[in-house]
């Protein structure tokens, strides 16, 4: 009798082959071989943010002469520094669309792999001590299933090296969507909107991960928080950023 040793690895990726993350195919050539976790076709469209970009919130700029974009110029924010992956639009709003509201919860190897890839070495050179994702709410938590920064986060600690503490920092007011606020209406809502668990938080250098950037008032609350616990410095990553003007 033949035996066909097939690990569980390769069991499970038959089982749910890996799909390209921007249209969603099933990725024949990563089917048997580790191949790469995108289709050639979406590869080529993807917009990743490039300088001239905004030296505080990572958001790409239009003139190379300005050091920060709008935002950035009039407010302070509470975290040192932000980075971003891709421009917020066409492919990768729709592939973070279902990757949060479809389950296609496996596009956080690929977001990961390629966070670390552009920002590997600038993680490194913040000392970085601990990933912290950006967390949902009790109840939007146990709606959805999961928590789509602590995925991308997970993996990235996992490869960096890094410990990941996705309960160190807890979303206790249920907000609406940032999106269908305007500016001053998204400071209100996200008013003490997180709360750490512990008085102390012992931690220098923390690394934020959320999905989507936009105004930066997920990031600056969730910075503020950290910072009256103690935290010294707040580096914030994310999968996707608005354009800055
Ligand atoms: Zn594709
Ligand atoms: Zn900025």
């Amino acid at each position: 009798m033949i035996k066909l040793k097939i690990e569980k690895e390769d069991f499970l990726h038959l089982l749910f082959p890996p799909r390209c993350p921007f249209c969603d195919e099933v990725l024949f050539h990563s089917l048997f071989a580790k191949g790469e976790l995108i289709c050639g076709e979406c590869k080529h469209k993807l917009e990743y943010v490039r300088e001239p970009a905004c030296s505080r919130c990572g958001k790409p700029l239009e003139d190379e002469r300005q050091e920060y974009c709008y935002d950035c110029g009039r407010k302070t924010f509470e975290y040192t520094q932000g980075k971003a992956l891709w421009v917020y639009k066409g492919i990768v709003r729709d592939s973070l669309y279902r990757f949060k509201y479809h389950n296609r919860q496996e596009y956080a190897e690929y977001y990961s792999s390629e966070l670390i890839r552009e920002y590997g070495e600038w993680i490194n050179k913040c000392n970085i001590q601990a990933v912290v994702p950006i967390p949902l709410s009790k109840k939007r938590l146990r709606q959805r299933g999961f928590n789509q920064a602590a995925l991308v986060a997970r993996k990235i600690g996992k490869k960096m090296n890094l410990p990941v503490f996705c309960d160190v920092l807890l979303r206790i007011k249920d907000t609406k969507a940032q999106k269908e606020l305007n500016d001053e209406e998204r400071k209100n809502n996200l008013k003490r909107a997180f709360k750490t668990r512990t008085n102390k938080v012992q931690l220098d250098h923390i690394l934020l991960i959320d999905d989507i950037y936009t105004t930066g008032s997920t990031m600056n609350e969730a910075a503020k928080e950290l910072k009256r616990a103690g935290v010294e410095k707040i580096y914030c990553l994310s999968v996707s950023i608005g354009r800055g003007y």
